[in-house]
Protein backbone atom coordinates (compact mmCIF):
# COMPACT_ATOMS: atom_id res chain seq x y z
CA UNK A 1 0.00 0.00 0.00
CA UNK A 2 3.22 2.40 0.75
CA UNK A 3 4.07 2.52 -2.99
CA UNK A 4 0.66 3.78 -3.59
CA UNK A 5 0.23 6.63 -1.19
CA UNK A 6 4.04 8.02 -2.29
CA UNK A 7 2.12 10.73 -4.25
CA UNK A 8 0.09 11.95 -1.39
CA UNK A 9 3.37 12.51 0.28
CA UNK A 10 4.86 14.59 -2.44
CA UNK A 11 1.48 16.56 -2.59
CA UNK A 12 1.56 17.45 1.31
CA UNK A 13 5.18 18.36 0.95
CA UNK A 14 3.82 20.69 -1.15
CA UNK A 15 0.68 21.88 0.58
CA UNK A 16 3.36 22.25 3.90
CA UNK A 17 5.76 24.45 1.98
CA UNK A 18 3.02 26.81 0.06
CA UNK A 19 1.43 26.75 3.56
CA UNK A 20 4.42 28.54 5.43
CA UNK A 21 4.84 30.63 2.98
CA UNK A 22 1.66 31.93 3.14
CA UNK A 23 2.15 32.62 7.31
CA UNK A 24 5.29 33.91 6.54
CA UNK A 25 3.39 36.63 4.37
CA UNK A 26 0.18 36.78 6.42
CA UNK A 27 2.33 36.67 9.89
CA UNK A 28 0.86 39.86 11.35
CA UNK A 29 -3.08 38.84 10.03
CA UNK A 30 -3.38 35.69 12.00
CA UNK A 31 -4.08 35.18 14.74
CA UNK A 32 -3.67 31.35 14.68
CA UNK A 33 -1.72 30.26 18.55
CA UNK A 34 -0.96 27.06 20.09
CA UNK A 35 -4.23 25.94 21.87
CA UNK A 36 -6.72 27.53 19.73
CA UNK A 37 -8.62 24.56 17.79
CA UNK A 38 -11.28 26.33 16.25
CA UNK A 39 -10.69 24.48 13.13
CA UNK A 40 -10.77 21.32 14.55
CA UNK A 41 -13.81 19.09 13.41
CA UNK A 42 -14.86 16.11 12.52
CA UNK A 43 -13.54 15.51 9.60
CA UNK A 44 -13.47 12.84 7.25
CA UNK A 45 -10.80 11.75 4.50
CA UNK A 46 -10.58 10.42 0.87
CA UNK A 47 -9.34 6.71 1.48
CA UNK A 48 -5.64 7.70 0.10
CA UNK A 49 -5.26 9.76 2.54
CA UNK A 50 -6.58 8.01 5.59
CA UNK A 51 -4.56 4.77 4.64
CA UNK A 52 -1.54 6.97 4.38
CA UNK A 53 -2.12 8.40 7.83
CA UNK A 54 -3.27 4.77 8.91
CA UNK A 55 0.55 3.24 7.72
CA UNK A 56 2.25 6.70 8.85
CA UNK A 57 1.26 6.21 12.04
CA UNK A 58 1.32 2.22 12.25
CA UNK A 59 5.13 2.87 11.16
CA UNK A 60 5.74 5.86 13.82
CA UNK A 61 4.20 2.89 16.37
CA UNK A 62 3.01 6.24 17.74
CA UNK A 63 1.07 5.64 21.39
CA UNK A 64 -1.92 7.19 20.98
CA UNK A 65 -3.32 9.33 23.20
CA UNK A 66 -7.03 10.47 22.65
CA UNK A 67 -10.34 11.38 25.18
CA UNK A 68 -12.55 8.65 25.61
CA UNK A 69 -15.27 10.52 25.39
CA UNK A 70 -15.10 13.98 22.46
CA UNK A 71 -17.51 16.46 22.44
CA UNK A 72 -19.87 16.22 19.56
CA UNK A 73 -18.11 17.83 16.35
CA UNK A 74 -14.68 17.30 17.90
CA UNK A 75 -11.86 15.85 16.23
CA UNK A 76 -11.41 12.92 18.18
CA UNK A 77 -7.41 13.24 18.03
CA UNK A 78 -7.79 16.59 20.09
CA UNK A 79 -6.69 16.67 23.79
CA UNK A 80 -6.37 19.23 26.06
CA UNK A 81 -6.76 22.06 23.16
CA UNK A 82 -3.95 20.27 21.29
CA UNK A 83 -3.32 17.62 17.82
CA UNK A 84 -2.09 14.11 19.18
CA UNK A 85 -1.21 13.37 15.76
CA UNK A 86 0.17 16.53 14.55
CA UNK A 87 3.02 15.75 12.47
CA UNK A 88 0.53 13.09 10.23
CA UNK A 89 -2.64 15.33 10.63
CA UNK A 90 -4.70 15.98 7.53
CA UNK A 91 -4.47 18.08 4.70
CA UNK A 92 -7.24 19.95 5.62
CA UNK A 93 -5.54 20.88 9.07
CA UNK A 94 -2.62 22.22 7.29
CA UNK A 95 -4.07 25.08 5.99
CA UNK A 96 -5.68 26.04 8.68
CA UNK A 97 -6.59 29.70 9.38
CA UNK A 98 -5.20 30.37 5.75
CA UNK A 99 -6.84 32.34 3.08
CA UNK A 100 -8.58 30.15 1.01
CA UNK A 101 -9.64 30.33 -2.68
CA UNK A 102 -11.99 28.19 -3.83
CA UNK A 103 -15.00 28.03 -6.33
CA UNK A 104 -18.86 27.90 -5.01
CA UNK A 105 -21.54 26.08 -6.50
CA UNK A 106 -22.70 29.35 -8.22
CA UNK A 107 -18.77 29.11 -10.16
CA UNK A 108 -18.12 32.19 -8.39
CA UNK A 109 -14.69 32.57 -6.63
CA UNK A 110 -14.73 32.62 -2.92
CA UNK A 111 -12.37 33.17 0.00
CA UNK A 112 -12.68 31.42 3.07
CA UNK A 113 -10.92 31.92 6.32
CA UNK A 114 -10.93 32.19 10.30
CA UNK A 115 -12.82 35.02 11.44
CA UNK A 116 -10.48 35.75 14.03
CA UNK A 117 -7.54 36.44 11.46
CA UNK A 118 -8.00 39.23 8.97
CA UNK A 119 -9.87 41.31 10.93
CA UNK A 120 -7.85 44.41 9.78
CA UNK A 121 -6.87 42.93 6.04
CA UNK A 122 -8.36 44.91 2.91
CA UNK A 123 -10.23 42.01 1.51
CA UNK A 124 -9.03 43.57 -1.91
CA UNK A 125 -5.29 42.81 -1.35
CA UNK A 126 -6.06 39.14 -1.64
CA UNK A 127 -4.78 38.07 -5.08
CA UNK A 128 -3.49 34.57 -6.50
CA UNK A 129 0.03 35.55 -5.07
CA UNK A 130 -1.27 35.49 -1.05
CA UNK A 131 -3.80 32.61 -1.12
CA UNK A 132 -4.20 29.25 -1.14
CA UNK A 133 -5.79 27.69 -4.47
CA UNK A 134 -7.59 25.20 -2.28
CA UNK A 135 -9.62 23.82 -5.76
CA UNK A 136 -6.15 22.87 -7.43
CA UNK A 137 -4.83 20.80 -4.54
CA UNK A 138 -7.88 19.07 -3.97
CA UNK A 139 -8.24 18.33 -7.73
CA UNK A 140 -5.02 16.80 -7.24
CA UNK A 141 -5.72 14.82 -4.22
CA UNK A 142 -9.05 13.79 -6.05
CA UNK A 143 -6.84 12.71 -8.71
CA UNK A 144 -4.10 10.45 -6.55
CA UNK A 145 -7.18 9.00 -4.97
CA UNK A 146 -8.97 7.75 -7.93
CA UNK A 147 -5.67 5.84 -8.97
CA UNK A 148 -5.80 4.79 -5.23
CA UNK A 149 -8.78 3.02 -5.13
CA UNK A 150 -8.59 1.28 -8.86
CA UNK A 151 -5.38 -0.53 -7.04
CA UNK A 152 -7.38 -1.33 -4.06
CA UNK A 153 -8.91 -4.59 -5.17
CA UNK A 154 -10.35 -5.71 -1.81
CA UNK A 155 -11.82 -2.45 -1.10
CA UNK A 156 -15.50 -1.58 -3.63
CA UNK A 157 -14.62 2.49 -2.55
CA UNK A 158 -16.15 4.80 -4.60
CA UNK A 159 -14.79 8.24 -6.22
CA UNK A 160 -16.67 9.93 -3.79
CA UNK A 161 -16.56 8.09 -0.86
CA UNK A 162 -15.16 9.69 2.50
CA UNK A 163 -13.59 7.49 6.06
CA UNK A 164 -14.16 9.49 9.12
CA UNK A 165 -11.04 10.32 10.69
CA UNK A 166 -12.38 8.95 13.74
CA UNK A 167 -12.19 5.25 11.92
CA UNK A 168 -8.60 5.82 12.16
CA UNK A 169 -8.50 4.42 16.13
CA UNK A 170 -10.41 1.07 15.11
CA UNK A 171 -7.52 0.54 12.02
CA UNK A 172 -4.68 1.57 14.60
CA UNK A 173 -6.24 -0.91 17.96
CA UNK A 174 -6.83 -3.74 15.51
CA UNK A 175 -3.87 -2.72 13.31
CA UNK A 176 -6.45 -4.01 10.59
CA UNK A 177 -4.27 -2.38 7.65
S1 LIG B 1 -6.22 15.96 13.22
FE1 LIG B 1 -5.32 17.39 14.65
S2 LIG B 1 -5.30 19.38 13.61
FE2 LIG B 1 -6.71 18.04 12.51
S3 LIG B 1 -8.74 18.45 13.36
FE3 LIG B 1 -7.86 16.72 14.49
S4 LIG B 1 -6.87 17.64 16.28
FE4 LIG B 1 -7.21 19.28 14.78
Amino acid sequence: MKAKTKGYYKLREEIDWLAKKLEKQHKKHLACKMGCDLCCMDYSLLPVEFYSIANALKDQNLKLDYPSVTKEGNCVFLKDHKCTIYSERPIICRTHGLPLLYMNENEEWELSACELNFTTFDMDDFTNENTFPQDRFNSDLFMLNKEFIRELKDKNYGEFDLIPLRELINHLETRKY
